[in-house]
């Protein structure tokens, strides 16, 4: 079977929910879907959301990437999967998203042609997971609110966005927890938001309150100031923007670990390819996983979560970003019941395009 076209193309979606986070306030999320066509009609979906802020790629330079550095895979056979995804990342490497969409694509494709969901290609290692929800910046009233109504529909695990002002932070934090006790996990993730000094005294100050990690409380410059903490709390620090590829996460570990966790994106690290290379290394090192994402299509989170099934090391999701777009391109991919993500028993991504 021969890939005979690929087609790329900008899609706009409206955020059902806009939100703020330490840098910015989010009302629309634009992503390039990819279309791999092949001589005998299969499709292979994939899809990129670039992060300016994060990995410097801009919506325009990943159209870019798609539109003019995808020739050298027409006319080739998927049989040779496993070289094109090496190729792929030879030829995208400077824009990670525009990579993750091909990437993703061509294991939708490859998958699709051995008639199995791309979890079973992959090697499954896990069934289900809880995947947590967002909780932007807000004040204590309205993160309570938005916190009854996700609990309403099923989910447990709260992520909640902090960094722009530490003594609201843990106000918001105490309340949270005294409001819903014991019953749901509370995650959060002050995007860089935190001193080193901030962030010891708000692991001191919310002891009682059973935080289960903090993610990437300082800037990507301070990372290394991550070894002052004791070990203790090191191992519930997660990186995000401190690891992009599997050449960061290398970086982390040298000369020991500066945190517990990965928050893997495929986003970040160019697709699956590039996910499972952090997946292998966190396995090694000890290090647990998780799979996070920006607003992205159904195609690109059902992409994450069958990678994320397919490592040992993998302990949490975070693959909320889907669930706030109107206007999806493709229905399926995953089934969520209260909270609880697994993938739908067809080939590939097993996404329908809609229209
Ligand atoms: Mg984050």
């Amino acid at each position: 079977m021969k890939i005979k076209n690929i087609r790329a193309y900008r899609h706009q979606f409206k955020l059902t929910r806009p939100y703020k986070i330490a840098y910015k306030t989010h009302t629309t999320a634009e992503n390039v879907i990819v279309e791999i066509t092949t001589d005998e009609g299969k499709i292979g979906l994939g899809a990129a959301s670039p992060s300016p802020e994060v990995t410097k790629e801009t919506i325009d330079a990943c159209l870019t990437s798609l539109v003019n550095s995808t020739s050298w895979c027409e006319g080739r056979n998927i049989d040779e999967f496993s070289l094109l995804k090496r190729e792929c990342y030879a030829h995208l490497t400077a824009t990670p998203a525009a990579c993750a969409a091909m990437d993703i694509a061509l294991h939708d494709l490859y998958a699709q042609t051995l008639n199995k969901p791309l979890v079973e290609v992959l090697g499954r290692v896990h069934h289900q997971l809880p995947t947590s929800i967002t909780i932007g910046i807000k004040n204590v009233e309205e993160t309570l609110q938005e916190a009854e109504e996700y609990i309403s529909r099923g989910f447990k695990v709260l992520k909640v966005k902090l960094g722009s002002n530490l003594e609201e932070d843990m106000v918001r934090l105490i309340k949270l927890r005294e409001h819903f006790t014991n019953t749901i996990t509370i995650r959060v993730d002050p995007n860089q938001g935190y001193t080193l000094q901030d962030l010891i005294v708000f692991l001191d100050k919310t002891k009682e309150l059973k935080i289960e990690f903090v993610e990437q409380p300082l800037k990507v410059s301070d990372t290394s100031q991550l070894y002052q903490l004791p070990k203790h709390y090191l191992n519930m620090i997660m990186l995000d923007e401190s690891v992009l590829n599997a050449k960061d996460a290398i970086k982390m570990l040298t000369p020991s670990p500066c945190c517990g966790i990965f928050n893997i994106k495929l986003m970040k690290c160019g697709g699956i390819h590039g996910a499972l290379q952090i997946a292998s290394l966190a396995e090694t090192s000890g290090i647990d996983l998780m799979w996070g994402c920006m607003d992205e299509s159904i195609i690109s989170i059902t992409a994450a979560l069958h990678a994320a099934f397919s490592s040992p090391a993998t302990k949490y999701i975070d693959l909320d970003g889907s669930l706030d777009l109107e206007n999806d391109v493709v229905t399926g991919g995953f089934h969520l019941v209260d909270g609880m993500m697994s993938t739908v028993d067809s080939p590939g991504l097993g996404v329908r395009k809609i229209g």
